[in-house]
């Protein structure tokens, strides 16, 4: 029996909880996501209309005990970068089999890198591409290649996105948009790949069959990008021996730090 913990509980983030929860091969999940649950939230979740203003974390929880009652479900209302909920977070990694990771940003997800490794925990990571016209399943291990090592080969653009808002208020005023959104069936697709790669990593150290730290899934044909959908390629990173986020020396647990790390190293 497995304790699992996660961080993230959005659309995407449910529905691996969703399908990892109803697995018997765990049977204790430990959640930590900060939103509340909005209207805007209703189209694209698995909750009622009647369940916003309440914490998504706690509705999850909710989610798994009335589909698995012999689950243990720990829900913190936390956001994992807080510093004041550094303690509680670290315990619940501490206690965990391994790690999902379902949040959208990279400095969420390099701060979840830091506690993975510092845990010597293994962790999967999905990833779903703008406009949902494909997705990644990315595998890491203690000891192999990093969440900065992996970035930085795939050459990503890797930085904190502070572009305001669009303003809907003002017709006809230029709006930018951060990223199209992708559909849910896309969501789940990659959803879906990335609790069967979170099973196979639980069941091997290396993940028996998913012999590549990432794979690329294109969910669509998109002249230029994707040849044809669901052509899958295997992307088996390295660790990189100069990484300035895993080399011995670095990545000593500066978030900032680390951050700018990845993104010069995206950079260059
Ligand atoms: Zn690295």
């Amino acid at each position: 029996m497995a304790c699992l913990v996660q961080v993230g509980a959005g659309s995407g983030g449910m529905a691996v909880l969703d399908l990892l929860g109803r697995d018997s091969r765990i049977d204790t999940i430990l959640l930590i996501e900060p939103d509340i649950y909005k209207p805007h939230n209703v189209h694209r979740h698995y909750f009622p209309a009647e369940s916003c203003g309440r914490p998504k974390a706690d509705l999850a929880a909710g989610w798994l005990a009335e589909r698995r009652p012999d689950l243990r479900v720990e829900a913190l209302v936390a956001d994992l970068c807080d510093p004041a909920r550094a303690g509680r977070i670290d315990e619940m990694v501490s206690r965990a089999d391994i790690g999902v990771c379902a949040v959208d940003n990279d400095r969420a997800k390099l701060h979840w890198d830091w506690l993975m490794r510092r845990h010597s925990k293994p962790w999967t990571l999905g990833e779903v591409l703008a406009g949902g016209i494909g997705g990644f399943v990315h595998m890491f291990v203690p000891g192999g290649p990093c969440f900065a090592c992996v970035a930085s080969q795939l050459q990503r653009e890797t930085k904190v996105d502070d572009s305001p808002p669009p303003d809907y208020s003002a017709p006809g005023h230029a709006i930018s948009e951060a990223s199209i959104p992708a559909s849910i069936s896309s969501v789940h697709a990659i959803a879906s790949l990335h609790a069967l790669s979170t099973l196979a990593l639980l069941g091997d150290e290396d993940g028996r069959g998913w012999d590549s730290t990432t794979r690329l899934v294109p969910l669509r044909a998109v002249p230029g990008i994707f040849n044809r959908a669901l052509e899958t390629v295997n992307l088996p990173f390295a660790r990189l021996a100069d990484c300035l986020n895993c080399s011995p020396g670095k990545g000593g647990g500066d978030l900032l730090e680390a951050f700018e790390c990845l993104n010069r190293a995206a950079g260059s």
